[in-house]
Formats: C-alpha cells, structure tokens, sequence
C-alpha cells in the first residue's frame, strides 16, 4: 500500500507537543475573556485526568482545549511535513517504477520526480512564567503568571496553601522577636501584627473574588476586603450568604477584633489610641494619648484566630455553588 494511502486512511495524524527545558507543557484558557497562560508538569497530579480547570478564571474543560495557538501551529506544520513527505515518496516510487518507456523508437517517454521545498516547521517557546506551585492535594506541579491559582488537575484554589505559607513566615519573626533586643523586638511584634491582618486581606479578597467571577460569570475587579472583621462579615453575608461568626466563638470573635482594630492604630497612628480605637474596643475615654501595646502571644493568638477563620472560609466558598 502506497504511503499517501496508508495516511489518508488514518483518522489522525500523531504529533508529539514539545514542553520547556524542565518539562513543562504550555496550555491556555479557551475562555475568551481570559485567555490565561500556565504551564502543567506532565507526570504529577491525578494520573489519567482528562478534565483540566483554568489557574486564574477557573474554567474547566477536556484537556485538549487547552492547547496554545503556537503548538496547534507547531502540529499543523508536523501533520503537513509528514503529508508532503508521503507525497515526495510515492510520486519519487511512481516515476522509478515507470522507468523510460518507448512506441515503436520514435517516441521515448521517462518521468522524474523531483520533490519540492517542505512546509516550514512552525517552532514555538514556551513564555517564563513567575510562580511554580506543586497543589497541596494532589501534587500536580504547575505554573503560573501572578501567585494565586486554582489546580489545573484537581480544581483546588492555592489561596490558602499560600495563607498558611506566609503564616509561617509570621511565626518564625515571632520566634526571632524573642531573641532580639527590646526595640528590635517591639518593630518585628508590631510588623507581624500588620503582616497577620495584611494576609488575611489578601486571601479574602482573591478567594471572594475568584469566587464571585465564577459564580456570575462577569469579571469581578475586587472581592471582599478583610482589614476589618465587622466590615467583612457584613458583606460576605450580603454578598455571598456566609455567616463568618461562625468560624469562632463569640469570645475569640471579640479578641480577634480588638487585635485587628489595634493593627489599625500601629499603621496609620504610630501605635497612638484614638477615640475611635477606644470606643470601637469598648475602653473609656481619657485626656491625653495613650500607647498602645502589644506581645508576642496576643500576636501568637490572632494569627490561630485569623488562620481558623481563613480555613472556615475556604472551606464555606468550596462547597457553595
Ligand atoms: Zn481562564
Ligand atoms: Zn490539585
């Protein structure tokens, strides 16, 4: 059987998609609003998926519509190599097998086969993207521009795999506070603090967001911002019917807030209570400033409360719809 027609019965021509120098394989969003870029480490994650969720808008879909254009343009141009190649072979067999042929030694006829240029191999590089992550359930590694993401294997956000990374960090100043001298000390209590809050804010917001845009279907520019818990529980409840109070008790509710305010005061008033500060944490009034103060183990003791609610409220945007 000829070449050509051994591959026009093929239903499909097999191209091999070439990956980065660690191994990566490109993919991109089908969503035309989203068009996301990342980057997924073949081998890793849940063996024999065929479902894979967009990183940044979490779309999801078989795996074969994530394909970049510059790969389906690399494959095109392998497919029409591998036709063009068959093509040259079985022309270059039928002009061998026709040989020179002559009637009656007034006519000679002879063919030649001469094959023509080759259609170019579309190569195509794979961009450098800013964050590796390996999914905290199910291993795949992945990459991605920005820092946070859903799994591309397992759907899972890594909102709060990166929460509780940057916990950690919080917590390793906290042991280093102890060491230091009383100045140094105050600086790195009082940043850890801030850093507690900050951490939150930004998980909350990213999560909310992310969720709201899936959700509705529309771009969401912002989600629900977590610098005041009061503020924040009043618009997960408006927006997205969670009871955030729920992720503690109404005590550790109060001394979490009365932290959160606290942190209000060392980054925008030195550290100095306002009348604000004391109404809001139910003190009296008094003439004059007051300092306030804080140590290690409220800070020790915010960042569990924070880390419950963050965990709480992974766990209630999961399971809603
Ligand atoms: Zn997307
Ligand atoms: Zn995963």
């Amino acid at each position: 059987m000829s070449v050509l027609r051994r591959l026009s019965r093929l239903k499909s021509v097999s191209v091999s998609i070439p990956r980065d120098e660690s191994g990566y394989l490109g993919r991109e969003c089908p969503v035309e609003a989203c068009l996301g870029i990342f980057k997924v480490l073949p081998g890793t994650g849940i063996e024999g998926v065929d479902l894979c969720y967009c990183p940044y808008c979490g779309h999801s879909s078989t795996n074969d519509h994530f394909w970049t254009p510059g790969q389906l343009e690399y494959a095109k141009s392998v497919a029409m190599r591998k036709v063009r190649a068959a093509l040259d072979a079985d022309l270059g067999d039928w002009a061998r097998s026709f040989g020179t042929r002559s009637s009656g030694g007034l006519i000679k006829l002879s063919a030649e086969y001469r094959p023509g240029t080759r259609p170019r191999l579309r190569r195509y590089a794979e961009p450098e993207l800013e964050t590796h992550v390996e999914c905290e359930f199910c291993s795949l590694k992945y990459a991605v521009f920005g820092i946070m993401a859903f799994c591309p294997d397992c759907g899972a956000h890594n909102s709060l795999q990166l929460l509780n990374k940057n916990y950690e960090t919080v917590e390793h100043a906290l042991r280093l506070a102890e060491t230091v001298a009383e100045e140094l000390k105050v600086a790195l209590i009082v940043n850890a603090l801030e850093d507690c809050v900050s951490i939150l804010d930004g998980f909350g917001r990213e999560l909310t967001r992310v969720h709201i845009e899936k959700r509705t279907g529309t771009k969401c520019e912002e989600g629900i911002h977590f610098q005041s818990l009061e503020g924040a529980s009043k618009n997960l409840e408006e927006r997205l019917g969670i009871d955030l109070k729920a992720a503690l008790s109404p005590d550790e509710w109060e001394t979490c807030r009365k932290s959160m305010e606290k942190r209000h005061v060392f980054a925008h008033r030195f550290g100095v209570a306002d009348e604000a500060y004391l109404r809001k944490t139910g003190q009296q009034s008094r003439r004059g400033n007051k300092k306030v103060t804080v140590d290690t183990e409220e800070v020790r003791q915010t960042l569990d409360l924070l880390r419950r609610i963050a965990t709480f409220l992974y766990a209630e945007i999961c399971k809603a719809p």
